[in-house]
C-alpha cells in the first residue's frame, strides 16, 4: 500500500504539532511506524490523502456507531451552520438534548453539557466530593477517565507521600487522594474503603472496560461497588463515555440492569462533534452551580452545533432500536470468524466481546484486569495491526484499545476482516 503522501504529512506535522498529533494514541508510537493522515470517511470507510480504502474498526473511538457522514446528521449540522456556530446565550436544542437523554436513561434526573469525556468525569468527581464533603476516589488500574489530574494516577499513593511527581505534572497532593484497585477485584476495593473509613467520595468505573482491550465485569462485581457505595454513602459513577449509548440506549446500566449515582457521557453522544455529559439523580446534581455551590462551567458547553448533531445521532438510535440487535450480530459473527481462524491455525489466544465492543488477546489466559491483558502477546498484535492495516483494514493502533464497529459494516466487510486475519496467521 502506498502511503508516501502521509509519510511527508507526518514529517510535517512534528516540526509544528507536539509528536505530530493532537492526541497521543494517533501517533501509533505502541504499535510503531507512521500513522496513516485520513482525508474523508463515508459509512464504514475511512480514506487516506494517499487513495487508500480502509474498512473502519475505530470509529472515531466510539462516536461514528452509525457510519460515517451520516445522512441525517450532516444534514441537520449544514442546517444549524447558518444560524451561527454559537451564542453563549440558552436554545431550545439544550432542553431538547437534555429531555431526549433523560428518556433514553430513566435515571438521570438532571443533565448538564459539557464538551468533552474528559470534562465529564472531571466535573462529575468535583460534583461527588462536594456533595459528600470528602476528598478520596477509587478508580480502577487500566479504566480511562480522560486526561484531569485525578485521573492519570495509576498507582504508588506510597510513593505520591514522598511529595514527588509520580505521574510528572501532577502534585503529589492530588495523587494521594486518587486510590486504585485491579479491575474485577471487588475484595481489594472493600479493602481500600475499610482504609478509608467515611473518606472516599467516589467510586468511578469503566463498567464494560475499553481502554484495556474490552474488558467485561465478572458476576457480581458491579454488584458489589453498588451494594458496598450504598452502605458507606459512596457516589457511584458510571462512566458511559464509551458505553452510554454504544451498548443499548440506556447505555450499560440498561444493559447490565445496574444504575449509578452519577453517569459520564462522550463519544457517541456528539455524533462526532466534541460532546461530554454528567448527570444522575437530581439529589446529587442539584449541588452543580448555579442551584448549589459546586461551580462548573463551560462557554461552549451546549454548543448548537455539537447539540444539532448529538441530538440526531442519539434521536436515530432511540427510533430505531433493531441498530443494536444489528451492531451486536455483527459483532458476534466477527468475533465467531475469527476465533473459527485462530483454531484452525492453533493460535492460543482470548476474544472479548460485548455489544458491538470486541478485542482479540493473543493469550492463553483470561483477560479480567490490566495486569492479565499486560502479559498477553502485545508484539504479536502489533504485527497484526499492521498486516491489517497495509491490507486495508483500520484496527485500533493499540494492543489496549477496544475494537468498535459501527452499523454501517457489510458482512462482506466482516468476511473480508476475517480472511485477511486468515491470512496474518498463515505467513
Ligand atoms: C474516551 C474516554 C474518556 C475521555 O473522553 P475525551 O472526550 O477523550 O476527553 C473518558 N472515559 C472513557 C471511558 C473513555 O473511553
Amino acid at each position: 500500500m502506498n502511503t508516501v503522501t502521509s509519510k511527508i504529512l507526518f514529517e510535517r506535522a512534528q516540526k509544528t504539532i507536539p509528536g505530530g498529533v493532537n492526541s497521543p494514541v494517533r501517533a501509533f508510537k505502541s504499535v510503531g511506524g507512521t500513522p496513516v493522515f485520513i482525508e474523508k470517511a463515508k459509512g464504514a470507510y475511512l480514506y487516506d490523502v494517499d487513495g487508500n480504502q480502509y474498512i473502519d474498526y475505530i470509529a472515531s473511538w466510539g462516536p461514528m456507531i452509525l457510519g460515517h457522514a451520516h445522512e441525517s446528521v450532516v444534514k441537520a449540522i449544514q442546517e444549524q451552520a447558518v444560524n451561527s456556530t454559537s451564542y453563549g446565550a440558552p436554545t431550545l436544542l439544550e432542553i431538547e438534548m437534555a429531555e431526549l437523554i433523560t428518556s433514553m436513561v430513566p435515571n438521570v434526573d438532571l443533565i448538564r453539557m459539557v464538551s468533552s469525556g474528559t470534562e465529564a468525569c472531571m466535573s462529575a468527581l468535583r460534583l461527588a466530593r462536594g456533595y459528600t464533603k470528602r476528598n478520596k476516589v477509587i478508580k480502577f488500574e487500566g479504566n480511562y477517565h480522560g486526561h484531569a489530574d485525578s485521573f492519570l494516577v495509576k498507582a504508588g499513593s506510597g510513593l505520591a507521600t514522598l511529595d514527588i511527581q509520580t505521574v510528572p505534572g501532577i502534585t503529589s497532593g492530588v495523587s494521594v487522594d486518587t486510590l486504585t484497585a485491579p479491575y474485577n477485584d471487588l475484595n481489594a476495593v472493600k479493602k481500600i474503603v475499610e482504609e478509608n473509613k467515611n473518606q472516599v467520595a467516589a467510586i468511578i468505573i469503566e463498567p464494560v472496560a475499553g481502554n484495556m482491550g474490552c474488558i467485561i465485569p465478572q458476576q457480581g462485581f458491579l454488584e458489589g461497588l453498588r451494594k458496598l457505595c450504598t452502605e458507606e454513602g459512596i457516589v457511584f459513577i458510571f462512566d458511559e463515555v464509551m458505553t452510554g449509548f454504544r451498548l443499548a440506549p440506556g447505555g450499560a446500566q440498561e444493559k447490565l440492569n445496574i444504575k449509578a449515582d452519577l453517569v459520564t457521557y462522550g463519544k457517541v453522544i456528539g455524533g462526532g462533534m466534541p460532546v461530554g455529559a454528567f448527570g444522575g439523580k437530581k439529589e446529587i446534581m442539584e449541588h452543580i452551580a448555579p442551584l448549589g455551590s459546586v461551580y462548573q462551567a463551560g462557554t461552549l458547553s451546549g454548543n448548537p452545533i455539537a447539540m444539532i448533531a448529538g441530538y440526531t445521532m442519539l434521536k436515530e438510535l432511540k427510533d430505531n432500536p433493531s441498530i443494536y440487535a444489528e451492531l451486536e450480530a455483527k459483532t458476534k459473527y466477527l468475533g465467531d470468524g475469527i476465533e473459527a481462524v485462530l483454531q484452525k491455525h492453533g493460535e492460543k489466544y482470548r476474544i472479548n466481546r460485548f455489544g458491538s465492543m470486541i478485542s482479540i488477546h493473543f493469550c492463553d489466559h483470561d483477560i479480567i484486569d490490566f495486569d492479565s491483558a499486560a502479559k498477553a502477546d502485545i508484539p504479536r498484535f502489533n504485527e497484526l495491526f499492521h498486516f491489517m492495516l497495509d491490507n486495508g483494514i483500520y484496527l485500533p493502533p493499540s494492543a489496549y484499545e477496544s475494537w468498535f464497529l459501527n452499523n454501517a459494516l457489510s458482512y462482506q466487510d466482516l468476511d473480508k476482516t476475517i480472511a485477511t486475519i486468515d491470512k496474518f496467521l498463515q505467513q
